[in-house]
C-alpha cells in the first residue's frame, strides 16, 4: 500500500513537509478481516483539526500516523462471511491505496442505488450534519429565512435545499461569481451572495430584509461577524463549522467582538448551539437515508462533486479544500471504480 502520514504538525497551511508518502506491506489478513482497495478518499475540513494535537472531540492522527478519512473501496480479499471479493464498501481507511479493515467497520454499498460515491457526500456524513444540524437545531419554518456559507459545498448546498423543502427562504454564501451563480442555477436558493464582495455586507442587509431566522453556521470570520447583526428575535444558530478560522495561527485583528455578540444573544434570545454530527446518529441517521435518498432520487436535492485525480494529489486538495478552491463535495480518486 502508498500511505500518506503525518510527518509533522503544521502551523497555518499544512505544507509538503508535513506529510509523508510512504510505501509498505500490509498484515496478513486475520479473521473477520477484508483486503479493500480505495476508489475514492472523502477530504473534509474537520482533517485539519486531526492534524492538530490541541483539545478537540476527537483524538489527533499521532505523528506518523496514516491521516484518516472516509472511503468507498473494492474489497478484494476476504476472510469474513459478512463481505464477498467485488463488494463496494464505505470504511474508514484513510489516506492509502490499499487497506486491512475489519469486516464490521464496513457497510456494504448498493451501485444500482446511487452513485457510491454519494455515501461520503449528500447520502453521507456531509449530508447528514446539514439535515441534522438544520432540522433539530435551525427548525426551519414556513416563510422563514436560513442563511448559510460554504454553500456550493456538501454541507452547505444540503443546508440551502433542505430549507426549501421545509418552506423556508434559503439565502447562500460562496466565494467567487461561478459559484453564486451555481446557488440560484443549480440548487434553487432564493438568493446567493459573494462574501468576497467589497459590497457584502450591504448585499446580505438588502438580501434579508426581514432579518434572518437560521444561521447555519459553517465557516465563522467576517461572514458570521456580519450575519450576526442580522439575527432575529429567537433566531437559531446550528453551529456546525469555522472553517474560516482552521488555518489560524493568532486571533483575528480588530476590537474584541464577543461583547457585542453576547449582548445579542441576550437581547434577541438567540439560541447557539454547537454540534458534532455522530451525536444524531443513533437517532437520526435511518430517517435522513430515506429522506435524503427520496430526495436526491426526485431532483429535489441536487449535489455536486469535485473529483482530483490521483493519491499524489492529496495535500494539495486539502490545502485548497480550507481556501475554497474546492467547488462542491472534494473526493479524491484514488484508483478506477
Ligand atoms: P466545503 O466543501 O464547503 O469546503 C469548505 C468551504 O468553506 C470552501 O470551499 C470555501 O467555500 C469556504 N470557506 C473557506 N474559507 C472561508 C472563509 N474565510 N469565509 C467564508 N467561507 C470560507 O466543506 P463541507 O461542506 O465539507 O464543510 C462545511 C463546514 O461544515 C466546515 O466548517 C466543516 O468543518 C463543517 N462540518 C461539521 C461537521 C460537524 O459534525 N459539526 C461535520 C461535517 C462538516 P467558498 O469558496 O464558497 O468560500
Amino acid at each position: 500500500t502508498t500511505q500518506i502520514r503525518l510527518a509533522s504538525r503544521p502551523v497555518g497551511e499544512p505544507t509538503d513537509d508535513d506529510f509523508a508518502f510512504v510505501t509498505d506491506d500490509l498484515p496478513e489478513l486475520a479473521e473477520g478481516q477484508v483486503l479493500l482497495r480505495t476508489i475514492y478518499l472523502s477530504l473534509d475540513p474537520y482533517m485539519r483539526g486531526r492534524m492538530s494535537d490541541a483539545k478537540s472531540y476527537a483524538a489527533p492522527v499521532p505523528l506518523g500516523g496514516v491521516m484518516v478519512g472516509q472511503t468507498v473501496c473494492e474489497v478484494i480479499e476476504s476472510r469474513s462471511d459478512r463481505r464477498a471479493v467485488g463488494d463496494l464498501v464505505l470504511a474508514y481507511t484513510g489516506w492509502q491505496t490499499h487497506a486491512v479493515a475489519d469486516a464490521q467497520h464496513t457497510r456494504r454499498l448498493d451501485p444500482d442505488a446511487a452513485p457510491v460515491s454519494t455515501a461520503l457526500g449528500v447520502l453521507g456524513m456531509p449530508g447528514f450534519t446539514a439535515y441534522a444540524g438544520l432540522l433539530e437545531i435551525g427548525r426551519p419554518q414556513p416563510g422563514e429565512t436560513v442563511v448559510v456559507a460554504a454553500a456550493t459545498g456538501p454541507v452547505g448546498s444540503a443546508v440551502g435545499q433542505i430549507a426549501k423543502i421545509k418552506g423556508a427562504r434559503a439565502v447562500g454564501i460562496a466565494g467567487g461569481p461561478e459559484k453564486v451563480r451555481a446557488l440560484t442555477e443549480e440548487f434553487g436558493f432564493d438568493v446567493a451572495l459573494d462574501h468576497r464582495s467589497p459590497t457584502f455586507r450591504d448585499d446580505l442587509a438588502a438580501a434579508t430584509p426581514d432579518g434572518i431566522d437560521v444561521y447555519f453556521e459553517n465557516v465563522g470570520g467576517p461572514v458570521a461577524d456580519a450575519v450576526n447583526r442580522r439575527l432575529n428575535l429567537y433566531a437559531r444558530v446550528p453551529v456546525c463549522g469555522l472553517v474560516a478560522n482552521y488555518n489560524a495561527t493568532s486571533a483575528p485583528e480588530g476590537p474584541d467582538r464577543l461583547p457585542g455578540y453576547m449582548s445579542r444573544i441576550l437581547t434577541q434570545s438567540l439560541t447557539v448551539r454547537g454540534f458534532i454530527q455522530s451525536e444524531f446518529e443513533p437517532t437520526l441517521f435511518k430517517p435522513f437515508l430515506a429522506d435524503m435518498g427520496e430526495w436526491v432520487r426526485d431532483g429535489r436535492v441536487r449535489y455536486r462533486e469535485d473529483i482530483v485525480e490521483g493519491l499524489e494529489n492529496t495535500p494539495e486538495a486539502f490545502r485548497g479544500l480550507l481556501v475554497g478552491r474546492n467547488f462542491g463535495k472534494l473526493l479524491i480518486q484514488v484508483a478506477p471504480l
